[in-house]
């Protein structure tokens, strides 16, 4: 696959066990280097272009994660990393998980696993720098902009599918 350019990504942990996180930093340190791909990890939102979550939205954090977010400039893709991440995993029916991180902004890409492997996230990031190649080249027509969390906000209060909330065609994980 060929990508214009070297994405860098910001990596928040939400409501982690942060079993998560460590496999995160795997992929990201030596052992399995995505840096030689290019791919950095950023901790400047505006500097991103990929939104990597880990772990459920809860209560006290969804601002936190709306705010990064609308912080990042288009073209920009999110990946729910981790089964919590996806759909709030175990967490799920704790009192003050509202859920995965689609109940706040749109997800592109979802990676499952409990904890989610390197290997997986690597694939993962592979399929978000595709769309956002996608993205990238739908802006240069004029056709693209993301949503901004309030926008996916109002749209979810139409609908209960999180993809036809933001926009997309649902695809399968
Ligand atoms: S998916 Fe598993 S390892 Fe990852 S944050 Fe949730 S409980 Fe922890």
């Amino acid at each position: 696959m060929r990508i214009s350019k070297s994405p860098w990504l910001l990596h928040y942990d939400g409501s982690s066990c942060n079993g998560c996180d460590i496999e995160v930093l795997a992929a990201t340190t030596p052992r399995f280097d995505v840096e030689r791909f290019g791919i950095i990890n950023t901790g400047n939102p505006r500097h991103a272009d990929i939104f990597l979550c880990t772990g459920g939205v809860n209560s006290q954090n969804q601002d936190v994660v709306r705010q990064i977010y609308d912080q990042m400039p288009d073209p920009k893709v999110v990946l729910a990393c981790g089964i919590c991440a996806c759909d709030g995993g175990i967490f799920k029916d704790c009192y003050n998980i509202l859920g995965g991180t689609d109940t706040v902004i749109p997800v592109d890409v979802y990676v499952p696993g409990c904890a989610v492997r390197p290997e997986a996230l690597i694939d993962g990031v592979v399929k978000a720098l595709k769309i956002l190649d996608e993205k990238s080249e739908k802006m240069k027509r004029g056709e693209y902009r993301s949503l901004t969390s309030a926008e996916y906000a109002e749209s979810l209060k139409k609908t209960d599918n999180k993809a036809e909330a933001a926009g997309m065609e649902e695809k399968d994980a």
